[in-house]
């Protein structure tokens, strides 16, 4: 049985993982990332749509070969066809290869001084005693604090005592990667509705050269029966060519309620960092791990490990993001509640009330809560979920 220490181990490769052990050694601190697969990135679950400003207030330049495409805005469609638009003249996102974004993000954090171990699973975690103890095969890393980043799957967040994520709030999520689509490629398309998509929506993400991601997410259904009756309605069912298929859980519950404890901060998909309205979990998740990595570094610094002392990455985070997970997860309480009918009547009053201009001057991706708030203050459309949820009622 061989032993090695560092002061932070970081348990997964994923982006959350990757941005906590960037931020935590540029602190100079000694830092280690375990990763189970032998390849950062892989296998990927992720259509790869991110936000222009998330990703430079993540530190990451979009000069990188990652990128595949950029798109100017979103067009939503309603079960009955009607549609409109969220745009702005200049491109707001982009559509990456998250097997490169990753590897991208696993050069910052070897530049920044982390180690990384690929296929290394932590398998046992031990934090009684003064040090957390992580058991790999026939190694032990012993560290002063552990950051799980293990994703939606975190067993260390159940060793360690702390609430996982609810499995009510974890839908299937299915992605085909098609060739010879017709798309507009400044376009991304979403498609609501629970003939659909039950509890979530169909994508379509333009990559440019007629091929796009096409997916989507649900609760209670079998995923690969909806995108064979989603293609045949978008695409008619033929013509094109089918790449790759792609499957992995998608989270739509909001945080986790604490994630700190003794010696742990909990990041990424394994705390719950990810948008509800949307599933994107990489630019929120992201600026936590940064908040924690620097927790983690002044923690170890100060020689303070103890709960008391990581509560300041709750804290923090809260302070940043957790008005914007509370009004994502109202508002998609408030779209699951509704029928496909209502929602048709949702899409009316949303274009009767100009709300896709609104969406257009003042939406912000990640951000989403002053568009729900604006939202809210229109009482036509309160009083229109209020009267659905009115006749959902025993
Ligand atoms: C179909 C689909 C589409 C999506 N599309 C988008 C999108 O367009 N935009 C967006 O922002 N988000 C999207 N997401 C969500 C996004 O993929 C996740 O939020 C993001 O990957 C979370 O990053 P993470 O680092 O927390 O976890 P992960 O990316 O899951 O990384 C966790 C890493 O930990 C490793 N690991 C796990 N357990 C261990 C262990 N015990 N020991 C060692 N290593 C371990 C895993 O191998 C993995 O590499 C999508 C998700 C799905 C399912």
């Amino acid at each position: 049985m061989s032993r090695s220490r560092t002061e932070i181990l970081v348990v997964g490769a994923g982006p959350a993982g990757l941005i906590a052990a960037r931020e935590a050694s540029k602190r100079r601190v000694d830092v280690l990332v375990l990763e189970e697969h032998r390849e950062i990135g892989l296998p990927c679950h992720c259509a790869g749509l991110l936000s222009l400003n998330g990703l430079r207030r993540l530190g990451i330049t979009l000069d990188g070969c990652f990128v595949q495409n950029m798109v100017r805005g979103a067009i939503f469609h309603s079960p009955s066809g009607l549609s409109f638009r969220v745009e702005r003249e200049e491109p707001v996102a982009c559509v990456v290869d998250r097997v490169l974004l990753d590897r991208f993000l696993a050069h910052q954090a070897l530049e920044s001084g982390a180690e990384i171990r690929l296929g290394c699973k932590a398998r046992d975690v031990d934090f009684r005693g003064d040090v957390v103890k992580v058991g790999s095969g026939e190694h032990t890393f012993e560290a002063e604090i552990l950051i799980d980043a293990e994703g939606s799957s975190s067993r260390i967040v159940r060793a360690a005592g702390l609430e996982p994520l609810g499995a009510d709030g974890l839908l299937s999520g299915l992605q085909l990667e098609l060739a010879g689509v017709d798309v507009d490629q400044d376009y991304v398309e979403v498609h609501l509705g629970r003939s659909v998509a039950p509890g979530f929506f169909a994508w379509v993400i333009p990559l440019g050269d007629g091929e796009a991601r096409v997916g989507l997410g649900c609760s209670g259904a079998d995923p690969r029966r909806l995108i064979e009756r989603f293609l045949k309605k978008r695409f008619g069912g033929c013509g094109y060519k089918m790449l790759e298929a792609r499957s992995g859980r998608i989270i739509v519950s909001g945080p986790i309620k604490r994630t700190y404890s003794h010696r742990l901060l909990v990041v990424g998909d394994a705390a719950g960092h990810v948008k509800p309205t949307t599933g994107g979990g990489v630019i929120l998740g992201g600026i936590c791990a940064a908040i924690a990595g620097k927790v983690a570094s002044e923690a170890v610094k100060q020689g303070d490990l103890g709960r008391k002392n990581l509560s300041s990455y709750e804290r923090i985070w809260r302070r940043e993001l957790g008005r914007e997970f509370r009004y994502m997860l109202w508002a998609r309480r408030i779209i699951n509640s509704l029928p496909d009918r209502a929602i048709d009547k949702l899409f009316e009053l949303l274009i009767k009330e100009n709300i896709p201009a609104l969406a257009s001057e003042e939406g912000d991706m990640d951000f989403q809560s002053s568009v729900i708030t604006g939202l809210i203050r229109r009482w036509s459309v309160v009083k229109l979920i209020n009267s659905f949820l009115k006749t959902l009622r025993p």
